[in-house]
Parts: structure tokens; sequence; C-alpha cells
């Protein structure tokens, strides 16, 4: 069980931190204070909002792409449409 001093609230789970339970990777790394037994919960995270980002700006970069590729189409429809009413 634990022992010694608690030395704060975990970031992650919000249990006492108690010595020699932190880790300091997690405070190297980040400075935030958290429990060694909960750092992989918090990289994880932290590398799935990385990943997050990361389909955000892909999602965005299509969606503009899509637009104009529409836009083309349109413009092509609207020759299209004209073509067939001049070879009327
Ligand atoms: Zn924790």
């Amino acid at each position: 069980m634990s022992s010694g001093c608690i030395l704060g609230n975990c970031s992650i789970c919000d249990e006492f931190v108690y010595e020699g339970e932190w880790s300091e990777i997690a405070m190297e790394t980040d400075s935030i204070f958290i429990h060694d037994t909960c750092q992989g919960k918090y990289f994880e995270g932290k590398r799935m909002n990385g990943y997050i980002k990361h389909l955000e700006n892909e999602n965005k970069a299509l969606k503009e792409e899509l637009k104009m590729i529409r836009r083309e189409q349109h413009a092509e429809g609207v020759q299209m449409s004209a073509f067939r009413e001049d070879s009327w």
C-alpha cells in the first residue's frame, strides 16, 4: 500500500499521489504531476490528441479540395448546358 507523504493530486485520476508514486517522466516532459501508474494513460491520450489534430487538418484540406472540385464541376456543367442550348 501507499506510504509516506501525500505530494498532491494526480492530474489524471485526481487521487492522492504519495512519495515515490509520481511519474518523473511526465514531470520532465510536460511539467505535469501524475501517478507513474497513470503515465501510460496520459501519454496515450496525448498521442491520440495529436492524431485527432492530424485528422482534423486532413479533413479540412479534403473539404477544401472537394469544394474546389465541385466548383469546377459546376463550371463544367454550366458550359455543358450552354453547349447543349447552342446545339438546339
Ligand atoms: Zn493517477
